[in-house]
């Protein structure tokens, strides 16, 4: 398992699926949505996901993430995978009632997605050069029912336009991660919920709700 202490910060993408941004009335955007959370945010395996007190619809958001190897900046028609050095998927864990609320006032989302153990993480893997960054396929269940299944194929941004916009504000350093936005069918997370996120070109990862 890769430890906490290599990760660096946490950058999201948000409304990078076109069904997604639909299923909850977002216009697609014109260039990637880019949001952080604090690098303490982020927990693994074996650690449960709290339900917290500060809102009442946690939603689970399934994602592919990535991590940074290298320092610099990432120009549009460099090759994401010579900037890649492992890949997991995680949970862009929201208090959607809260996003809704901050979003109608035009006031920023921290609260609703960057909160104490908003950011659930499978084991990295190392980047493997054969595998397609168009065609990683994952699937997010609920208490072993199926809720969202997941290919890189259909972002809106591919990771290439994504690291090319962070890079426009933010340097690139090895230790940066970037959750690459969910598909459709996010949904609500009760206390007594089992989720597992799962890719064959990654892993299987669960965790209780409590
Ligand atoms: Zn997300």
């Amino acid at each position: 398992m890769l430890p906490k202490e290599m990760i660096r910060r946490v950058f999201c993408i948000g409304r990078n699926y076109r069904l997604h941004a639909q299923e909850l009335n977002n216009a697609l955007p014109e260039k990637p949505v880019v949001f952080l959370k604090p690098k303490e945010s982020v927990f693994f395996e074996g650690t449960d996901i709290i339900h917290p007190g500060c809102g009442r619809d946690l939603q689970h958001e399934s994602e592919w993430v990535v991590r940074i190897g290298k320092e610099g900046v990432f120009k549009q028609g460099e090759s994401a995978g010579d900037w890649i050095d492992s890949m997991t998927l995680g949970l862009d864990l929201t208090l959607r009632d809260l996003q809704e609320a901050l979003k109608k006032k035009g006031l920023p989302w921290e609260k609703a997605k960057s909160f104490d153990r908003s950011a659930p993480l499978g084991d990295f893997v190392p980047f493997n050069p054969e595998l397609s960054l168009n065609g990683i396929t994952f699937t997010c269940h609920v208490n072993d029912r199926l809720r969202q299944t997941g290919n890189t194929g259909a972002m809106i941004f591919p990771i290439e336009t994504c690291l090319a916009e962070i890079s426009r504000y933010w340097r690139l350093l090895p230790g940066d991660i970037v959750f690459t936005g969910t598909p459709e069918g996010v949904g609500s997370l009760s206390p007594g919920d089992r989720i597992t996120i799962a890719s064959a070109s990654i892993g299987v990862f669960t965790w209780n709700i409590v």
